[in-house]
């Protein structure tokens, strides 16, 4: 048992989820690192292979939260994102393990693991730009990610009265494997890449790094008057709606 609480980031073993467990290892947090795939080694972190949409999985992450003792910072970050597909095309699997990764497992989850969190504990939801506005053919990550958002607020409501805190970040696009991979895989890399740049006021993709700062500081003290809240960190995008929803 150790008095120092947990962190626990879903989604850890590549892309934004890797960068946070990296960025809470690094400033000397114990760290749990979850993923269908096994997370890579890193200094002070324990990983684990579970699949959060599965009660088998969520069982074993709570089993390891409760070796540890308390979980001081759970972070929903996992998800499916490759049920591509408009609302006349989605098929009825893909939407269903899309809700059930995005949405149904950070509700299922964070309920598994309220009594190893006590007062001042913190719950950070990894949304996206896509739950604040659509983008077309993406009819179920859409509709997962506005789900999540409007879950946040419900948490923050009826968490508050236990003393924690739940807030969500709204990433833009930022430069993960996958991300560079579907520019990479495009017809035309160049052109693909400037599309997704010219859809930020900053002209340029986010860092998984500069998503990870702010899921720090929001499961930090220093936010501890901030519950509730949809923070966009996308480099200008959801200021303008000339931007948001635009298709790349
Ligand atoms: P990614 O696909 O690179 O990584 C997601 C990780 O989650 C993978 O390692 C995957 O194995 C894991 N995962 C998937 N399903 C799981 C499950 N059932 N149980 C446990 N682990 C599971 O994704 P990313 O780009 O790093 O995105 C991380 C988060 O940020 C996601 O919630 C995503 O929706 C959100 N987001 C990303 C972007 C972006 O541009 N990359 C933009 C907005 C929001």
């Amino acid at each position: 048992m150790s008095e120092t609480p947990l962190v626990i980031v879903t989604g850890a073993a590549r892309g934004i989820g890797r960068a946070i467990a990296e960025l809470y290892a690094e400033r000397g947090h114990p760290v749990l690192s979850v993923d269908v795939k096994l997370p890579p080694v890193l200094k002070g972190q324990r990983r684990l292979k579970a699949d959060i949409a599965t009660p088998a999985g969520r069982t074993r992450i709570v089993g390891a939260a409760r070796e540890h003792g308390s979980v001081g910072v759970l972070v929903n970050n996992a998800a499916y994102q490759d049920a591509h597909g408009s609302v006349l095309e989605v098929s009825e699997r893909g939407w269903a393990r899309t809700l059930n990764v995005n949405l149904t497992a950070p509700l299922l989850l964070t309920r598994a693991l309220m009594d190893l969190m006590p007062a001042g504990s913190a719950v950070v939801n990894v949304a996206s730009v896509q739950g604040l506005f659509a983008e077309q053919n993406n009819a179920a990550y859409n509709a997962s990610k506005g789900g999540l958002v409007n879950l946040t607020r419900a948490m923050c409501l009826d968490l508050a009265p236990l003393g924690l805190r739940v807030n969500a970040v709204a990433p833009g696009a930022i430069a993960t494997e996958a991300v560079l991979q579907a520019i990479e895989d495009s017809a035309d890399p160049e052109q693909t890449r400037r599309d997704y740049e010219d859809l930020h006021a900053l002209r340029r993709l986010g860092t998984p790094r500069e998503v990870a700062q702010l899921v720090y500081f929001l499961g930090s003290a220093e936010a501890s008057f901030l519950t509730g809240a949809i923070v966009p960190v996308d480099g200008g995008m959801t200021a303008s709606f000339m931007m948001a929803g635009r298709p790349v």
